[in-house]
């Protein structure tokens, strides 16, 4: 029971229930969108694919490896990275694909960091803009420890297959730090990979597709390359169809409003006296601000923590007005990896315009490890005026919860 007690306790019960018998959910859909990516940086081939995409105004993720820049053989090297962000700006976009290429999950923490933090040093002391730079881990070898240490660096991490295995790239709600994608296979036609994207769009996803390297006209493809003639098919059609379909970078596409975050102290920097987050509440024990690195990008170093216990354990942030014919987007990094027992949900309290609590929404709960970023769609129920966020650990668990970046925007 989340009502907290206060005079109007049997009158916010009956609403409480009558809400969350009525409450209006609104599904979200995500605008029409298609992402181009591209991996490790093989010189010839990535010319061959920028020369197709560059004049039709298409834009490519590119994810490089800073220590092959140095060298510069096989792949493109610096001056050359450098050169396409300053001639395309907006259409190749430059991320890490970390500093050696290793098997990320054989990783002490030191390499992790080390393949993360330091691959990202790289890119800024060579001039390339680290602003919404994400990672690509290489093989697509991560699992949960690894993700927690590439979200203390980057706002989102594309992963290398279709992660969940439900059929659909990105279906929403979507997940920054497991991003998935399509890689066409070498000897499947151009004309395939539409129809896979055209499908994708039809059932609410983010198709991103995935390449390594392009042969030229006439060179049968190998593993892991595709014939420059099927991805120009492709490219054709997208640039068809700009009208309805948009061509985007993945930082482009995870942006979803220019809203501003309503939450204070979103991040858990700002900490009182006695070491409490401002501008949040919390039930008692078990429930602190944690200072040693088990958040995310950019402020990673506080986290809010809650431990399972015998009863319901939670925290939740100062009352923010919102409009009850709006519709918001709640979105907060999670990271639970000792999991036992029960799990975790994300409840909304709701108050009239004198701050009476009447009654709330329960957006989605979690019953099983998980390092990620969560997004809800929350509209107000009838009668609200204000709102309040409230991460909760159900009364009964073993875990211990993690949550950073509690964000609260406001849809157009
Ligand atoms: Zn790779």
């Amino acid at each position: 029971m989340k009502a907290r007690l206060n005079g109007v306790f049997l009158v916010a019960c009956a609403v409480f229930f009558l809400l969350t018998l009525t409450s209006a959910s609104f599904a979200y859909e995500l605008p029409k969108m298609v992402g181009i990516t591209c991996d490790d940086g093989q010189a010839d081939s990535l010319e061959r694919m920028l020369s197709v995409t560059i004049p039709l105004g298409l834009k490519v993720d590119l994810f490089l490896v800073t220590d092959f820049l140095d060298e510069g053989d096989w792949s493109i090297d610096w001056a050359r990275a450098k050169e396409l962000q300053t001639l395309y700006p907006g259409l190749v976009k430059i991320n890490s694909h970390s500093r050696t290429h290793p098997y990320f999950t054989s990783l002490t923490n030191a390499r992790l960091i080390d393949e993360t933090r330091g691959s990202k040093l790289q890119f800024s002391a060579h001039g390339i803009n680290t602003d919404d730079m994400g990672i690509a881990t290489p093989y697509g070898d991560f699992n949960l420890k690894v993700l927690s240490f590439v979200a203390r660096y980057y706002p989102w991490h594309r992963a290398a297959w279709d992660y969940d295995g439900d059929g659909v790239i990105n279906k929403w709600p979507l997940n920054d730090c497991q991003l998935e994608i399509f890689e066409p296979t070498p000897n499947m036609p151009g004309e395939e990979v539409i129809a896979r994207v055209q499908e994708d769009i039809a059932q609410g996803g983010l198709p991103l597709l995935l390449f390594h390297e392009f042969t030229p006209a006439g060179v049968v493809p190998g593993d892991w390359q595709y014939p420059i003639e099927e991805f120009k098919k492709i490219v054709n059609w997208i640039a068809a169809n700009s009208d309805t379909i948009k061509s985007v970078t993945i930082s482009e596409a995870l942006h979803l409003t220019d809203a501003p975050n309503l939450v204070k102290n979103y991040s858990f920097t700002n900490r009182n006296v006695n070491g409490w987050a401002k501008n949040w509440s919390r039930s008692g024990a078990g429930v602190t601000i944690n200072t040693a690195h088990q958040g995310n990008f950019p402020e990673f170093t506080n986290s809010l923590r809650i431990v399972g216990g015998s009863v319901e354990r939670k925290a939740w942030n100062d009352q923010v007005p919102v409009d009850e014919g709006s519709e918001y987007i709640i979105k907060m990094y999670q990271s639970c990896q000792n999991w036992v027992a029960g799990g975790w949900c994300v409840w909304v309290d709701e108050f009239n315009l004198d701050g009476y609590y009447i009654g709330g929404q329960r957006l989605g709960g979690n019953y099983w490890n998980f390092v990620g970023w969560r997004y809800y769609q929350y509209q107000p129920s009838p009668g609200t005026a204000k709102a309040s966020i409230q991460p909760y650990v159900e009364a009964g668990s073993r875990l211990t919860l993690f949550v950073d970046s509690v964000e609260m925007r406001k849809l157009p």
